[in-house]
């Protein structure tokens, strides 16, 4: 789950991570009064959208008088934001975030993610912040410095230190830098965040280490353990048919093929996406229905799936095992009949009640591609959203 830049910055500041002054805002009069309330002489006006690159979009201006607060905040808010990280159709933005203008002297990197490679939390700082740190990464990889951290210790003074030295923070601030870092660690650790960045990380005029900007991902399966965090979600920020699917405790991710995929379990999921591809087709969707596949759930997956106007031909694949084929093959049968299903539908189905589930579709009447193999049912559904409609 992503939350907003103004959301993360909370969130710093609680863990204490000094940030600019600032105040979310959703109206042009509400950024004016946000203006008046933090005094000026320099504000800047920040577009909020789940997506980084802001800056570069037009998103983030600087404003030396109320006056051009309202002027960019009026031309800010509503616009259709586009970014790198948006794709080309943008992202609408709802929300501002009005801030105190920074005196920055230097634009820094730091960034925390769980590193499977080595299991531990790797925490990475670069003295090249503000611009994209994947470039950074690809051209200059000396320039991005790594520590990982053993959870027993957390992120030491020791390593703190070296890590802000390395980046370039003058002795006399290494110690505000290591307050920092170790509050972002703590941050990331407590509230079981797969990603914590800030870029730009500042240093000052005056020698302090300020957040511009907060971004946090967080691991979705946590989000139970805290409440504080979920009241952050954002859902205008969403995809629509991921939210309908979570409702229903499907696992949904939208792409950019044109089958339809409905499986039980994950693995099987991908297992199916990749023989899909291999047969030359492209997967129009992930879609996990899980353990408990009921009419009601197999019926709302249908219906997801073919809100998708790309959707050629759907593939059904299941694995029978606690699961029955016969139970599967009732909610395919009544989910096809109540979407009124118009494109080719191929089913393959394995395990427990095989037989009678297969019998089931057969004499169903429904214009349904029985496949026996993962290979032949690829084949069937690559050749059926090929060919004529
Ligand atoms: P994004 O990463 O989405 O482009 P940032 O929050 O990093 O958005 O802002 C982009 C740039 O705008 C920063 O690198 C910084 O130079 C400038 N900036 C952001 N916030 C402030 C601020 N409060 N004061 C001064 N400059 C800022
Ligand atoms: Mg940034």
């Amino acid at each position: 789950m992503k939350i907003h830049e103004y959301q993360g910055k909370e969130i710093l500041k609680r863990f204490g991570v000094p940030v600019p002054r600032g105040i979310p805002c959703f109206t042009v009069d509400e950024a004016v009064s946000a203006a008046q309330a933090l005094g000026g002489p320099v504000w800047v006006v920040k577009a909020q959208i789940h997506a980084g690159g802001r800056g570069k979009g037009g998103g983030v201006k600087l404003a030396r008088s109320v006056d051009q607060v309202r002027e960019l905040s009026s031309s800010i808010l509503g616009m259709q934001l586009v970014t790198h990280q948006t794709g080309p159709e943008g992202q609408k933005v709802r929300r501002l975030l009005i801030e105190e203008g920074a005196d920055i002297r230097k634009e820094l990197y730091v960034g925390i993610v769980t590193d499977r490679a080595s299991q531990r939390v790797c925490v990475m700082a670069s003295s090249e912040g503000g611009m994209d740190i994947e470039e950074v990464a690809a051209h200059t990889p000396e320039k991005l410095l790594k520590v990982f951290v053993d959870p027993a210790t957390g992120l030491t003074d020791a390593q703190a230190d070296g890590l802000a030295s390395g980046i370039g923070v003058p002795a006399a601030s290494v110690p505000k830098a290591r307050v920092v870092l170790q509050a972002l660690y703590r941050a990331y650790w407590d509230t079981d965040a797969s990603l914590a960045e800030i870029n730009p990380l500042i240093l000052t005029g005056s020698g302090d280490i300020i957040a511009l900007d907060a971004k946090f991902n967080f691991d979705a399966n946590a989000l139970f353990r805290h409440p504080e965090i979920t009241a952050m979600r954002d859902l205008d920020e969403e995809d629509p048919a991921e939210i309908e699917a979570s409702k229903f405790d499907l696992a949904y991710i939208q792409l950019d093929g044109n089958i339809g995929c409905l499986v039980n379990g994950a693995g099987l999921a991908m297992a199916t996406m990749d023989t899909i591809k291999l047969f030359g087709g492209e997967p129009a969707n992930f879609l996990d229905v899980g353990g408990g596949a009921t009419t009601e759930k197999v019926t709302e997956a249908f219906k997801i799936m073919l809100r998708n106007p790309k959707v050629a031909a759907i593939l059904v694949n299941i694995f029978g095992g606690i699961m029955r084929c016969d139970v599967i093959a009732e909610g395919v049968i009544s989910a096809s009949r109540a979407v009124g299903l118009k494109v080719p539908l191929v089913v393959r189905m394995k395990g427990t009640n095989e037989d009678i589930g297969k019998k089931m579709l057969a004499d169903s009447g429904l214009p349904i591609i029985a496949a026996d193999t993962m290979a032949e049912a690829a084949q069937k559904v690559v050749a059926a959203a090929a060919g004529p409609r």
